[in-house]
């Protein structure tokens, strides 16, 4: 279990007639976290954070106990990247290869287009139905924020404007990251979408606003200010494993009395890593005896 209090935080935001609705994350120390815990080179760095910026806003559109699992599954080098969210501002990570570094592209990007590939994205959502909702479209840029604009558009009906951003240092270490979602609620005047397409197409890269150090407000502001902005909530964002020791004592009796039985006769402490927190859990040969009984 991972638990760390940081200075990032979420605004959610209502505007127009209530016909729109925003989201702007300051995330740079969660994303720092997952950059260290998962030794993550840069293009590993900018597609694993991206995507848990989509993720927290995500959950922020949820309430309770419901939650959101993001998977992108594209065929580049960085592999899959998971990430999963809920109400509270809680997120946490995984990517698939995470020593990915690849030259810059043509803008003197950070390639994340290239580092995910082609393939689709996925989002499933435990609403504490009988069965979760599940999404799945093409990834269409392998850019993250145009792939999540299409998710919503194509497979919730909200025309959505995505902007991710993570901006690392030389040394590999996150400088900034931060995201927004700006959405047209059901019933919106039609203007109120024209307005806001031509605004988002003027506007300066989102990657050189957190790196100037725009705040959420400040982000909102420019984006939204004069169509009468509402804050609704600010919620504190941290990097944060659901994982435990009991947890995965589970998953050791799940594999089964052989798998156990191989480990015990190996005669050293069994090592579990959680791939979303990279935590290693040790389990002595008289804890396996012990689990062994409960299978
Ligand atoms: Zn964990």
């Amino acid at each position: 279990m991972t638990d760390s209090q940081t200075c990032d935080y979420l605004l959610r935001v209502m505007a127009g007639d209530n016909e729109i609705r925003g989201f702007a994350v300051l995330a740079t120390e969660t994303i720092s976290e997952a950059q260290r815990r998962h030794g993550t080179l840069p293009a590993a760095t900018a597609a694993l954070g991206r995507t848990m910026a989509a993720a927290v806003m995500m959950g922020a559109m949820l309430k309770g106990e419901d939650k959101v699992f993001i998977q992108v599954l594209g065929d580049g080098p960085v592999g899959r990247i998971m990430a999963d969210a809920d109400a509270y501002g809680k997120v946490r990570g995984y990517i698939e290869n995470p020593l990915v570094h690849l030259p810059p592209n043509a803008q003197g990007k950070i390639d994340v287009a290239r580092a995910v590939g082609q393939g689709q994205l996925v989002v499933i959502k435990d609403l504490g139905l009988k069965e979760p909702y599940r999404g799945t479209v093409p990834l269409v840029s392998g850019e993250l924020g145009e792939d999540f604009a299409y998710y919503f558009l194509a497979s919730e009906q909200v025309p959505s404007a995505v902007a991710l951003g993570v901006l690392v240092e030389r040394d590999g270490s996150v400088r900034a990251a931060g995201g927004l979602i700006v959405q047209l609620m059901p019933g919106a005047r039609e203007e109120l979408a024209d307005l806001l397409t031509e605004r988002f197409t003027n506007m300066p890269p989102f990657t050189r606003m957190i790196d100037s150090g725009m705040k959420p407000e400040e982000i909102l502001h420019m984006t939204l200010g004069d169509l009468d902005l509402k804050v609704l909530e600010r919620t504190p964002v941290r990097f944060h494993c659901t994982c435990s020791r009991e947890r995965l004592e589970q998953v050791l009796i799940a594999m089964g009395r052989e798998e156990l039985e191989d480990m015990l006769a190996a005669q050293q402490d069994a090592e579990i890593t959680c791939r979303f927190c990279s935590n290693v859990y040790r389990f002595t040969p008289l804890e396996l005896k012990r689990l062994i009984l409960q299978t």
